[in-house]
C-alpha cells in the first residue's frame, strides 16, 4: 500500500473527516488511553487531514503533559482522531484507522509503539 485518501468518522456520523494515510504504517500503542481504547493509529500532517463535518460536535480531552487533544464525539463518544504536534513544531493528525471506512483492520501489521514510556 501506499498514500491513499480514506473517508472517516465518528460512529454516529457526526464527525467525518477525510485524510491521505499510508496504511502500510500503523501503530499500536500501549500508553495509558490507547490501551484502554484499543486504538491503531496512523499519523497525518494537518495538511492531510480535512475535517469535512462535526467540528461544533467535538470534545477536548487532555492528560499528561497536555500535548495532544483526544477529540471525541459529544453525541458518540467516539474519538476518531487526535491532534497534536511533532517536537520540531509541524502540526500532526493522530487517525485512528479503525474509524475509516471500509477498511479490513486484520489486513493491517501495526508496529508496536511504547508509549507508555515514551509520551
Ligand atoms: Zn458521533
Amino acid at each position: 500500500m501506499a498514500e491513499a485518501t480514506h473517508t472517516g468518522g465518528c460512529h454516529c456520523g457526526k464527525v467525518r473527516f477525510e485524510a491521505a494515510v499510508d496504511l502500510d504504517r500503523t501503530i499500536e500503542c500501549n500508553c495509558s488511553i490507547c490501551t484502554k481504547r484499543g486504538s491503531i493509529l496512523t499519523a497525518a500532517t494537518a495538511d492531510k487531514f480535512k475535517l469535512l463535518s462535526g467540528e461544533n460536535n467535538l470534545v477536548d480531552y487532555q492528560f499528561n503533559k497536555y500535548n495532544i487533544h483526544h477529540l471525541f464525539c459529544s453525541t458518540c463518544g467516539t474519538q476518531s482522531f487526535a491532534r497534536g504536534r511533532r517536537p520540531d513544531g509541524t502540526e500532526m493528525v493522530m487517525v485512528n484507522v479503525r474509524c475509516l471506512d471500509d477498511i479490513d483492520v486484520k489486513a493491517l501489521s501495526p508496529q508496536f509503539f511504547d508509549g507508555k514510556h515514551k509520551l
